[in-house]
């Protein structure tokens, strides 16, 4: 199928509140792993969100160019022609962008798609994260709702973060002692600040405990119930439509049932890259090691021509990616779940 558009994104979103499950939503950082998250959503029968960061974007425009928005776009582009050959629906999305990097990525994106849309052509883009987590939650929300005026115009959804999540990722670090656990009190002013922009939607990453990066089981110390407080709080204030669609960022090495406790308070996108960047390596490593006198020219010899073309290697980092997708949807409890019918 295409990408989603607006409506059937909208009803992606709501479907998944509704049913307690959520999407994965991937990071990736060229062809070959954008195929490889098609391929997993596809075997799932489930739909699900590709996403780009900073850092990815500036890694797939090339070493030489380094332009951000160029890779997004290139990236987005291959993903719109090639997701229609798989039965699912997949969403696009920008992953963090803060303050100071907007004019270097959601804005130039929103441009694109502003000009696409005057053409009648469908938007590039979905969705977009503006993280504003580093600072007072009233400058975070100033520069949210400014945003958000401008992609309700153009039919995407904007996602935010109140409180921080800790760890590193992009080499963008959580700070130490910052607001790991977010409060009602903030998440009531988001809903009070950004219900003032009629007929927008947005997707709120608040944080309970969250650490991007890997840890070992057990090391994170998540408190889900965060997020139940949170919607009671805000459902209590504006009612039920009020409900926020939460955001799962930094769930490698999260236990099970802290992420089905998140599915049932409402996360509807669960943020995966620390896991599927290790599950495209591990079988690369292996080709690698069991392959060393093919791989390589060792003591005068030629190798083996084969063994070390980038495809027989590439080719299974994708297999292995679907395959840890799949799992990601499964814990997800996504399975089966597309909105397409063939
Ligand atoms: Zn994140």
């Amino acid at each position: 199928m295409p990408v989603a558009n607006y409506e059937i994104y909208c009803k992606m979103l709501d479907r998944a509140r509704e049913g307690h499950f959520a999407y994965p939503a991937i990071n990736v950082t060229s062809l070959t792993t954008a195929n490889a998250v098609l391929k997993g959503l596809a075997e799932s029968k489930s739909d699900g969100i590709i996403q780009v960061s900073t850092g990815g974007g500036t890694f797939a425009s090339g070493l030489a160019v380094k332009d951000m928005a160029l890779g997004a776009i290139s990236i987005a582009e291959h993903v719109h022609r090639a997701a229609e050959r798989y039965p699912i629906y997949v969403a696009l999305h920008t992953d963090h962008c803060q303050a100071d990097k907007l004019d270097k990525l959601v804005i130039p994106l929103v441009e694109e798609t502003e000009k696409r849309r005057a053409e009648g052509k469908p938007n590039l883009f979905n969705s977009h994260m503006f993280d504003g987590s580093a600072l007072p939650l009233k400058e975070n929300l100033d520069i949210a709702i400014k945003l958000l005026e401008k992609f309700q115009k153009n039919d995407l959804i904007l996602e935010i973060e109140a409180g921080v999540v800790g760890g590193e990722e992009d080499g963008v670090k959580g700070e130490a002692g910052a607001k790991l656990y977010t409060t009602p009190e903030d998440t009531l002013e988001v809903a009070v600040r950004l219900n003032v922009v009629k007929d927008a939607r947005y997707l709120l990453a608040a944080t309970f405990g969250n650490v991007h990066g890997v840890y070992k089981p057990g090391h994170v110390k998540l408190k889900p119930s965060i997020l139940k407080d949170c919607q009671d709080s805000v459902v209590k204030q504006y009612g039920e439509q009020a409900r926020f669609y939460l955001v799962f960022h930094g769930g490698s090495g999260s236990e099970l049932r802290d992420i089905h406790e998140a599915l049932d308070y409402g996360v509807v996108k669960m943020n995966i890259d620390t896991d599927t960047q290790y599950a495209f390596t591990r079988p690369i490593a292996d080709h690698m090691f069991r392959n060393y006198n093919r791989v390589l020219k060792v003591d005068g010899e030629v190798g083996d021509k084969k063994s070390y073309d980038p495809r027989t290697y590439l080719s299974l980092a994708e297999a292995a990616t679907a395959e840890r997708v799949k799992l990601a949807v499964t814990e997800l409890k996504g399975a089966g779940t597309t909105l397409y019918k063939a």
